[in-house]
């Protein structure tokens, strides 16, 4: 990891936040580091804020596959799933950064391709949430396959790492980040003769696709959510999700696994 030495801070600029920064700044390039004023020059970009301002990261630098993240959580606050630092503990980092304790994590990242049109990578769900108060109907397909036809809420699709935010909520299983796979759950399904659905999340393997076909009834402008940003798109007619051949890479310390920080974050 010697060659990486340009950091690339993303947080949001304000002026207490940049005071307590500015001495951490100081202490990398003291240990031979750089500090650079553009993502693109970056080879390690390092978030500062909580899970949600690491899932901003990483979309806004466009899920950069020659770069390493890592998330650097508030002082005081307990370190997030995404976030294996403390900014009180910056030291920690640089040190471990300079001599190499680190070790590289791969998160799988999902595909999203809305209307045959736009794909978008998400690394936490992409949900599909009706925008009214009436139910969406969604006809869910494997492989080509019509698995089950939906009406409810919504359907929530995630990753192995976003299994520990929106659908653990919704009771979806928490997943090991080292199996490729992504799992589905449902948000409030009717169940009837006309709509008749698993009722539990299944997670499906890595070579899967999964059609989300939605029922063209006048409620088919759901609120299509990628991580936490809403796309602008409105009518939907499908959506195929499958597992993208990017990955998200991230420092971690040694021992701090996967299973430490979801001991630490929920137990
Ligand atoms: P937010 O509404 O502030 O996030 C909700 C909480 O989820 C925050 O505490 C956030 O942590 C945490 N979180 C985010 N990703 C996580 C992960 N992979 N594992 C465990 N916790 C995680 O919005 P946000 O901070 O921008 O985060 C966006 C995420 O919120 C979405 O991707 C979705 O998963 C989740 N969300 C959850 C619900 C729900 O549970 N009902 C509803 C909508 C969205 P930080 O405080 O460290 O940011
Ligand atoms: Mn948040």
């Amino acid at each position: 990891m010697a060659e990486r030495k340009n950091l690339y801070f993303f947080y949001k600029k304000d002026k207490e936040l940049q005071e307590k920064l500015n001495p951490l700044f100081d202490l990398a390039v003291e240990n031979g580091f750089h500090i650079v004023d553009s993502a693109e020059d970056a080879n390690i970009i390092v978030s500062v804020g909580g899970d949600g301002m690491f899932l901003q990261a990483v979309r806004q630098t466009g899920f950069r596959q020659d770069c390493l993240y890592t998330g650097i959580k508030h002082a005081g606050a307990d370190a997030g799933l995404y976030c294996d630092f403390n900014m009180e503990h910056f030291n920690e980092m640089v040190e471990s950064m300079k001599y190499e304790e680190l070790e590289v994590r791969r998160f799988p990242v999902i595909e999203a391709n809305v209307n045959n049109s736009s794909s978008f990578y998400c690394l936490n769900e992409v949900s599909i949430r009706s925008s009214l108060i009436k139910t969406i109907s969604l006809h869910v397909y494997i492989d080509d396959l019509h698995f089950e036809s939906f009406r409810g809420d919504g359907l929530i699709v995630a990753t192995p790492t976003g299994s520990t935010a929106y659908n653990k909520s919704i009771s979806g299983a928490v997943v090991d980040p080292k199996i490729p796979c992504f799992q589905v759950s449902e948000l409030a399904s009717l169940n009837n003769n006309r709509f008749r659905t698993l009722g539990s999340s299944f997670i499906l393997g890595g070579e899967r696709k999964l059609v989300l076909q939605m029922e063209q009834d006048g409620n088919d402008y759901p609120i299509i959510g990628v991580d936490n940003e809403a796309l602008p798109i409105r009518n939907m007619t499908d959506i195929t999700i499958t597992l993208s051949d990017r990955i998200v890479k991230t420092i971690k310390l040694k021992n701090n696994s996967y299973w430490e920080r979801v001991k630490r974050t929920f137990l």
